[in-house]
């Protein structure tokens, strides 16, 4: 059972409602759309991404069919499996890069043969672009840093502690956004900063190791832990609970992954930030959808580098809005929030 914290009541405490949305047209020729993913251990990319992505393309495209695959967070696995991809005659390639630099040498080959790519969440940074769809990934950063530090001002309002920053993989373009962000709020905060770690692979057993690290040497001295999404958060929480941290710090998180969520619940966790990955998954089958019938996918915002983008906004989740965010829009019923395992 979860340890219920203070909040947990109102968040537990009725219904949800299910809220599906999300309807477009385009008849298509149909063809093969490959979806490249870059690993499993975060829980959105087999729990959401792919399904969400592969229902939303046989909607808009019956006979289109999904070629899939999950590079387990290796860059060169990610290449194979674009070139089988290719080998397969997959007619558009929609990328989230382990390795967004890494990943230009896949845009160039399938460019090569002719075959568009959809940067998808991550940006490949290099070859030619056919569309990015991704969410406003440096304000995640900052709603982060200043949800950290609004918490802190109520736990620590003398500012006597200081913050652990573990951010995401050097090889993400978006840990470098999230990053950007997060400094922008918190170096200006008058709360130091007394260690950052940018975790490899976004691997939640290296923050873990990390923060155990941490929490010897920096005992009694920290009021903040800066985790740049819920996977590493897990792997903090998992190192403080063993080593009986107390005052327990807040904790930041991204994702809404429903660990994250049940934390948020117990009291583990501060806040998570929430990304429609619906939201994302259609625009991207609607943008894959219209490279096949050879239309130019539509962006909503002035794009980068010649780049048409799609920007999806972010929101922040704390214990007071679980049922306004994640719960209304049915991406959790109470029922699993407030079920352990
Ligand atoms: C995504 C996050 C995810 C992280 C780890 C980022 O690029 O935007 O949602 O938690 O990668 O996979």
């Amino acid at each position: 059972m979860l340890a219920l914290g203070m909040g947990a009541l109102a968040a537990c405490s009725s219904d949800n409602n299910d809220s599906s949305g999300g309807s477009t047209d385009g008849g298509s020729k149909g063809g093969k759309v490959a979806l490249l993913l870059p690993e499993s251990k975060t829980a959105r990319y087999e729990a959401l991404d792919k399904p969400l992505f592969t229902a939303k393309l046989k909607e808009l495209s019956p006979d289109t069919e999904t070629l899939y695959y999950n590079a387990d967070q290796d860059k060169d696995k990610q290449l194979q499996q674009a070139e089988t991809a290719l080998t397969q005659g997959a007619d558009v390639l929609v990328l989230d890069p382990v390795d967004g630099a890494a990943a230009a040498s896949i845009v160039n080959e399938a460019n090569q043969k002719n075959v568009p790519v959809i940067s998808y969440d991550r940006l490949i940074t290099g070859g030619k672009l056919a569309y990015y769809v991704t969410f406003d990934n440096e304000q995640v950063g900052v709603e982060q840093g200043k949800a950290l530090v609004a918490a802190l001002q109520k736990s620590d309002p003398d500012k006597k502690g200081g913050i652990i920053m573990i951010n995401g993989s050097p090889t993400d373009n978006n840990a470098t956004l999230f990053k950007k962000g997060a400094h922008s709020v918190l170096d200006s905060s008058g709360y130091k900063i007394l260690a950052e770690y940018d975790t490899p692979d976004w691997s939640p057993d290296k923050a873990q190791a990390f923060m155990e690290s941490q929490v010897t040497k920096f005992s009694g001295k920290f009021t903040g832990v800066y985790a740049a999404n819920d996977g590493t958060a897990g792997g903090a929480v998992a190192a403080m609970q063993a080593a009986n941290v107390s005052p327990w710090p807040a904790v930041t998180g991204q994702d809404a992954e429903l660990p994250g969520i049940q934390r948020i619940v117990a009291g583990q966790q501060y806040m998570t930030i929430y990304k429609s990955v619906k939201q994302e998954a259609e625009n991207a089958a609607q943008a894959a959808v219209d490279l096949l019938n050879d239309k130019q996918p539509t962006g909503t915002s002035p794009d980068t580098d010649g780049v048409i983008t799609s920007l999806l906004p972010v929101q922040t989740v704390t214990v007071d809005n679980i049922k306004d965010t994640v719960v209304k829009d049915g991406v959790y019923t109470v029922d699993q929030i407030c079920t352990a395992d």
